[in-house]
């Protein structure tokens, strides 16, 4: 008997071929999907998704969850500007009480939208993974570390050490949930000594890293002037891609860049929307999916954003990359839906357990209602979800078999109070003065 059983189902299963299984039954057992076929059969709970589109949940690749306190604090600003200016001052008044008000908010949006694991790097980061435990979303989470030159040594700096004490803390809670990661926040605020430390520690704990990597052409044309070599090369140079890197943006990288990055399985967290807003530039995808390279997407921080709706992501992803190329077979639909599913798994470390529908797999899926004046007729629901569905669409998120959201009610979380607590604990707090 399976725990749940989903029928009539359209299943698009995000998988090599990006099958769609019509009127079918999965079956969900012991948090894992346990059958998948035409028969019926006795489950604890069916559910009927007649008219809905079950897939694997989306995963967030590049985000920094807390950000949701400076939601539409400064717009329409550069880069430079935007970071100096408006979020470095605030981030400055950051505490706890105030971060986990932020982050639960996050949580509550990224549920709600349909997604079941993202990758996360910022400070503060035993309290976003309390909160993450508490959601039933999974994670990974790293501490972001600058060193501006400082000379580092792990335990004797208090950023690495705040990464080791997450690692401590958290890496594979809940039977792998919560994954820490390693994180070098970006070329232009770290410097070797900091690499080296990072590097060495995430080898031997055998986990992903994640950097921000060219995305601006400022941040990339001055690392030239600076080591004469990209970024990339720079990073590939000091053994940093002995990692298993996720580099968020990559919207400046070079031919070669990206055969370093071929050659050492980095995986690049794609940002379009960031990329617009704050005018960075237009990663080269298509490119980067021709040669092999796996790319995931990310919403970026909701300061540069301003939501965690994936599903806007998706859509963005199969357009820009037509419209800049001046062909509209440069991205598929098929291939975006993929990125935000697969991709994202892979960028993760975690393809074997979850991002497409099959056998074996975590239940990590999610319900789409393709009922809607806007989702109707549905020749393809590969196109309807990736031009016409929008994150409100989503009426169930499940992770491991554990519905966190179902039809607006929100089953891990208080809603109410977190709404609450994000004006009082939160954003009164913080921009009191
Ligand atoms: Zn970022």
């Amino acid at each position: 008997m399976y725990d749940i059983l989903f029928e009539h189902a359209t299943v698009v299963c995000c998988d090599e071929s990006m099958q769609v299984l019509e009127d079918t039954c999965v079956g969900v057992k012991d948090g894992k999907i346990a059958y998948l076929g035409k028969e019926r059969a006795d489950a604890a709970r069916k559910i009927n998704a007649s008219g809905k589109v079950l897939m694997p949940g989306l995963i967030n690749t590049h985000t920094h969850i807390p950000m949701t306190l400076m939601r539409g604090l400064s717009d329409d600003t550069d880069l430079q500007d935007w970071l100096q200016n408006h979020i470095f001052p605030t981030e400055d008044r950051l505490d706890d009480g105030i971060v986990k008000a932020g982050v639960d908010l996050a949580l509550l949006e990224m549920i709600a939208n349909g997604t079941t694991s993202f990758s996360d790097s910022y400070f503060f980061m035993q309290t976003v993974a309390e909160s993450v435990h508490k959601s039933g979303l999974k994670a990974n989470l790293a501490r972001s570390v600058t060193n501006f030159g400082q000379e580092v040594k792990l335990l004797d700096f208090y950023s690495t050490r705040e990464e080791v004490e997450l690692y401590d803390t958290w890496h594979k809670a809940e039977d792998g949930r919560i994954l820490v990661d390693a994180a070098i926040h970006a070329e232009y605020t770290t410097s070797e000594s900091l690499w080296r430390e990072l590097r060495a520690f995430a080898l031997e704990k055998n986990l992903v890293l994640q950097v921000h990597l060219s995305e601006t052409r400022r941040e990339h044309e001055e690392c030239i002037e600076k080591y004469g070599k990209t970024p990339a090369r720079l990073f590939y140079d000091a053994g940093v891609f002995d990692v298993k890197t996720l580099a968020a943006h990559c919207v400046h990288v070079t031919d070669e860049d990206l055969a370093l990055f071929v050659e050492k399985g980095v995986s690049v967290a794609h940002n379009p929307m960031s990329n617009l807003k704050l005018a960075s530039g237009i990663a080269r995808v298509p490119e980067m999916l021709k040669r092999g390279i796996n790319v995931g997407l990310g919403t970026d921080g909701v300061a540069s954003n301003n939501n965690v709706d994936l599903f806007e992501e998706i859509k963005l992803c199969a357009c820009l990359h037509k419209g800049v190329s001046g062909d509209p077979c440069a991205m598929s639909a098929a291939q975006a839906l993929r990125c935000a599913t697969y991709g994202g798994a892979k960028a993760q470390g975690r393809e074997h357990e979850c991002g497409t529908i099959a056998l074996g797999m975590d239940a990590d899926l999610i319900l789409v209602d393709f009922s809607a004046p806007h989702l109707i007729p549905c020749h393809n629901p590969i196109s309807n979800l990736v031009y016409a569905a929008r994150g409100s669409d989503v009426c169930m998120t499940m992770v491991r078999g554990n519905i966190l959201y179902e039809n607006g009610v929100f089953l891990t979380l208080d809603a109410e109070r977190i709404l609450h607590d994000f004006k009082t604990n939160g954003t009164d707090r913080l921009f009191s003065s």
